[in-house]
């Protein structure tokens, strides 16, 4: 059944693409953004770390991923944080458009995983005021489509603890020191030994958040976790 709230915005929204403002065929008339625009996002490739995802770096060993807690083996993200991308998780984030969500999972879907096997996704909490504000956890709308995609479960096992500064703004050492300790694994459900958790979040930059929510869910008794954004920050090299 179509939602009242869907078909006010439909009303509202016009049939285009938010990033070209194409019109959109009929058949792409639930997305958001066309095809074009979505085949302009540039999908991450190897060679890179086999751990964390990122480009190898030209010496040594991978340093992004070093001091992660060993439970979390695996983090890919689907598309680099180009102009287009970055605007559709601008949209997902501050636009009030969480529909847009299924476009970012679609991409998301085309990423390879070690394994779905007893796999649940595990949407990144945000911090309650933030939730308040926005109405809706970006994250949450991107494990929920994409949980319709590869028909895995979305648990809720973690709740932020404490508010965190945006974590743009800040250089890798005080990004680190700002989400230590941000998330716990909430009552219900518990977390379980035998499930592989996923990790879902939108962009994936320095990787603290997925490092310090899989520290949370280690410290709880999970053993494995993987974690998958939509998209990936060109960061500059701080090797
Ligand atoms: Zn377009
Ligand atoms: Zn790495």
């Amino acid at each position: 059944m179509t939602s009242p709230t869907r078909v006010i915005e439909q009303l509202l929204l016009p049939a285009e693409c938010l990033l070209c403002h194409a019109l959109l065929v009929e058949r792409d008339a639930d997305r958001i953004v066309c095809p074009v625009c979505r085949h302009r996002w540039r999908p991450v490739r190897p060679p890179w770390c086999e751990r964390c995802g990122q480009p190898e770096p030209h010496f040594g060993p991978c340093r992004l991923c070093a001091e992660w807690p060993a439970a979390l083996t695996y983090v890919r993200s689907a598309v680099w944080l180009s102009e287009g991308a970055r605007e559709a998780v601008h949209a997902l984030k501050y636009g009030g458009l969480p529909r847009i969500a299924n476009d970012l999972a679609a991409a998301i879907a085309g990423v390879t995983l070690p394994t779905q096997e007893k796999s649940v996704l595990v949407p990144i909490p945000l911090a309650p005021k933030r939730l308040r504000e926005r109405g809706y956890n970006q994250s949450d709308a991107l494990a929920r489509a994409l949980s319709r995609l590869w028909r895995l479960p979305v648990v809720d096992v973690l709740v932020r603890s404490r508010e965190t500064a945006t974590q743009t703004a800040l250089t890798p050492e005080t990004r680190l020191a700002n989400v230590a300790g941000a998330f716990t694994p909430g009552r219900r459900p518990g977390v379980s030994r035998d499930s592989n958790y996923i990790l879902v979040d939108d962009v994936f930059t320095t990787g603290e958040n997925v490092a310090e929510a899989a520290r949370a869910l280690e410290q709880a008794g999970a053993r494995t976790i993987c974690g998958i954004t939509f998209g990936r920050a060109v960061i500059p090299d701080f090797t």
